[in-house]
């Protein structure tokens, strides 16, 4: 069952149409992630669900009931939604069983203080009741404004980019903890984030939005493998990006030869490369699909992985390829070695080209 559906939801301020004809259900116990460069709309999406916005166009349903469709317009707090945001926006004058406690501030005293403590337990943090919002740590933070979105029980929950406020070292633990309560919890969650990392971390489904609109709704793995246009490809991290055409259904680039069903003969295409699938090999050692051998201009160490910047060049075909190459962090080729290249067609993707002829 979807608990939270937009149906055709368009929203704009003044001329700018911030949400553009979106679609889109979530079903309880359904983890989505609204994924997209700033300003495409995300915030101005998960705002309408909660009903802080006004609706403009389409509709708005949680369970069964519409919430907005241009004549009806719940308020918020009618709304069973639990909201999560970035600053958390606890109040510093209360306890935490007492912050928690505000979720559920319209039933009884006792009933009241119970799910207050329930929802504490959910996150671990049943022994931090009467502490202050101030001695508890950023992740701390964090679980009881989860505990408090949580504590009326809401069928569907909206995070607003939950961790970034956190450092980096916390942030992944936070994530899981984070994940595993939502999950017990049955809820449907609708979470804002600009980080496809994370979004791939947390989603059951990623909703990928640019300029108010779905590009692509899926699997993580099928937005990462199997993406529908070059904006989709390249959002996942840095990419190589070649200008080709197609031959007998297949493009042949300087670094291996790809499928291109579908594309008529002679068609211009992009093809876009990740830096992981281009793999280097020593040269003579093995025969890469490349036809030419590739030079590092400069390798850098970053961690589990290097990034290598590799030069495929050849003067009598005209050839000038300037790579980024990602190969595991324990091999760090040297400036000036040669290698020869493979490539692996699962991370290589070929789009009618954006230029026209
Ligand atoms: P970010 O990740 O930066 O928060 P976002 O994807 O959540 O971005 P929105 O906050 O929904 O995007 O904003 C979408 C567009 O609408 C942006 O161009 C933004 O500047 C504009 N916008 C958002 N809120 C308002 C507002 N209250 N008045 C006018 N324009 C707004």
């Amino acid at each position: 069952m979807s608990n939270l559906v937009f149906e055709r939801v368009s929203h704009a301020y003044g001329n700018l149409r911030a949400v553009d004809d979106v679609s889109l259900s979530v079903d309880a116990g359904e983890l989505v992630c609204l994924l997209g460069p700033s300003g495409c709309g995300k915030t101005t999406l998960l705002r309408l669900a909660a009903g802080l916005e006004v609706l403009q166009q389409g509709r708005v349903l949680i369970g069964d009931e519409v919430m907005a469709d241009g004549q009806r317009d719940v308020p918020p707090e009618d709304r069973s939604v639990g909201l999560v945001f970035q600053d958390f926006a606890l109040f510093p004058h209360l306890s935490v069983q007492e912050n928690v406690a505000f979720g559920v501030r319209k039933a009884g005293r006792s009933e009241r203080a119970a799910r207050a403590r329930a929802a504490l337990k959910q996150v671990a943090m049943e022994d931090y009741g009467e502490a202050y919002p101030h001695t508890l740590s950023g992740g701390q933070q964090q679980r009881v404004a989860l505990a408090r979105a949580l504590a009326p029980q809401p069928n569907l929950m909206l995070l607003d980019e939950p961790f970034s406020g956190l450092d980096v070292q916390l942030r992944q633990e936070v994530r899981d903890e984070t994940l595993h309560v939502l999950k017990r919890s049955g809820a449907a969650t609708l979470m804002v984030t600009h980080d496809p990392e994370e979004a791939m971390f947390m989603a059951d489904r990623i909703a990928l939005m640019h300029q108010g609109r779905i590009q692509q709704i899926g699997r993580p793995e099928e937005l990462y493998y199997k993406p529908v246009s070059a904006f989709v490809a390249a959002f996942f991290g840095e990419i190589n990006r070649l200008e080709a055409s197609v031959h007998d259904s297949q493009v042949e680039t300087p670094l291996g030869v790809l499928d291109a069903q579908g594309f008529g003969e002679g068609a211009a295409v992009e093809v876009l490369i990740r830096p992981e699938a281009i793999k280097l090999l020593p040269p003579g050692e093995h025969a890469g699909s490349g036809q030419v051998p590739g030079t590092v201009v400069t390798a850098k160490l970053l961690g589990r992985t290097s990034l290598v910047h590799l030069s495929v060049a050849d003067p009598r075909q005209e050839l000038d390829l300037h790579l980024h190459v990602r190969v595991p962090g324990r091999f760090l080729p040297k400036e000036g070695q040669t290698f020869s290249i493979d490539l692996d067609p699962h991370q290589a993707f070929v789009f009618e080209s954006r230029k026209r002829a």
